[in-house]
C-alpha cells in the first residue's frame, strides 16, 4: 500500500483526523486594531453581486473585503521590517505550509496572568519532556485564549494601558528565531507578541526577530486543545497573493487517534 493511501485509509477509519484550526471569516472576526496614527486592517465583509436575481438570475456570488492579516492567517517574513527582503506570502515553501507541530500548552499560567509571557526555560522544560522541537516545523502557542474569540472585547482585553494578551518575552523570540529550527510560531491570540509588544525591548519581538530570520506567524488559531503535544502535521493554505505580507489561512491538523 501506498504511504498516501495508508494515510486516506487511516482518515477514512477514524485512525486519522482532521482537526480545523481556523476561526471563521465573518465581519464580526476579532481583528489587530493599532491606536493612532497606525493604519489598520480591514474586517472580512461580503460585498453580495448577485443572488439569484435579476443581477445574475441563477446564481449567487460575493465580492470579498478583507486585510491579509483578518481572521486566522499567516504571517510572512516580509511583513516586518526585519524581514523586508525576505519571502513574501505567495513564496511560502511547501515544507512551511505542510510541517510538524508541536504544541506547548500554558492555558493554566494565562488564566492566573493574561499578560504572561512565553519564556526559553518553558519551552526548554517542554523539550525535556516531549523531546526537541521538530526541525522545520512550527511552534503552537496554546493558551486557551480562543474560547475568547467570539466576543470581541475578551479577546481584546484592553484598559487604559492597551491589551492584555499572552505573548513572548523578547529573549525568548531571539531565541526561537535564532537558535531553535522551527519554521514558525503559532498562536490564539490577534497577533504572536503580547498585547503590551509595542512596549517591549525591541517591539513586538516575537515579529521582529521571527521575521528577521525568514521564519512565519500563525494567528488566530482554534482547537489547538484537540492536539498533542507532538506528531500533529500542520496543514497551512494561505491564498498565494503575490506580494502580499500575510493571507487569510485555512489551517488543519492531521492527527493520530
Ligand atoms: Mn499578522
Amino acid at each position: 500500500m501506498s504511504v498516501l493511501s495508508a494515510v486516506l485509509d487511516a482518515a477514512r477509519s477514524g485512525a486519522v483526523q482532521v482537526v480545523d484550526l481556523t476561526t471563521p471569516l465573518q465581519e464580526s472576526t476579532p481583528i489587530l486594531e493599532l491606536p493612532p496614527p497606525f493604519a489598520n486592517t480591514s474586517r472580512f465583509r461580503l460585498e453580495e453581486l448577485s443572488r439569484y436575481d435579476d443581477r445574475g438570475p441563477a446564481w449567487y456570488w460575493n465580492d470579498i473585503h478583507t486585510g491579509e492579516h483578518t481572521g486566522t492567517h499567516l504571517d510572512a517574513p516580509v511583513h516586518w521590517v526585519t524581514g523586508r527582503d525576505g519571502l513574501d506570502v505567495a513564496q511560502a515553501p511547501m515544507s512551511t505550509l505542510v510541517a510538524p507541530a508541536a504544541v506547548l500548552d500554558m492555558t493554566a499560567e494565562v488564566e492566573r496572568d493574561p499578560d504572561f509571557l512565553l519564556r526559553i526555560e518553558h519551552v526548554t522544560a517542554w523539550e525535556a519532556e516531549h523531546g526537541p522541537l521538530p526541525d522545520g516545523g512550527w511552534l503552537l502557542f496554546r493558551t486557551g485564549w480562543s474560547a475568547r474569540g467570539d466576543d470581541a472585547a475578551a479577546f481584546a482585553n484592553a484598559d487604559e494601558n492597551g491589551p492584555h494578551t499572552p505573548g513572548v518575552a523578547p529573549d525568548c523570540a531571539r531565541w526561537l528565531a535564532a537558535d531553535t529550527p522551527i519554521t514558525g510560531f503559532g498562536v490564539e491570540t490577534v497577533g504572536t507578541d503580547a498585547g503590551a509588544a509595542h512596549g517591549f525591548d525591541p517591539p513586538f519581538p516575537c515579529h521582529s526577530s521571527l521575521m528577521g530570520a525568514d521564519k512565519w506567524g500563525l494567528t488566530s488559531l482554534r482547537n489547538l486543545d484537540r492536539l498533542p503535544p507532538t506528531g500533529a502535521l500542520l496543514v497551512v493554505a494561505p491564498l498565494p497573493i503575490v506580494g502580499g505580507s500575510g493571507s487569510p489561512a485555512r489551517v488543519l491538523a492531521l492527527v493520530d487517534r
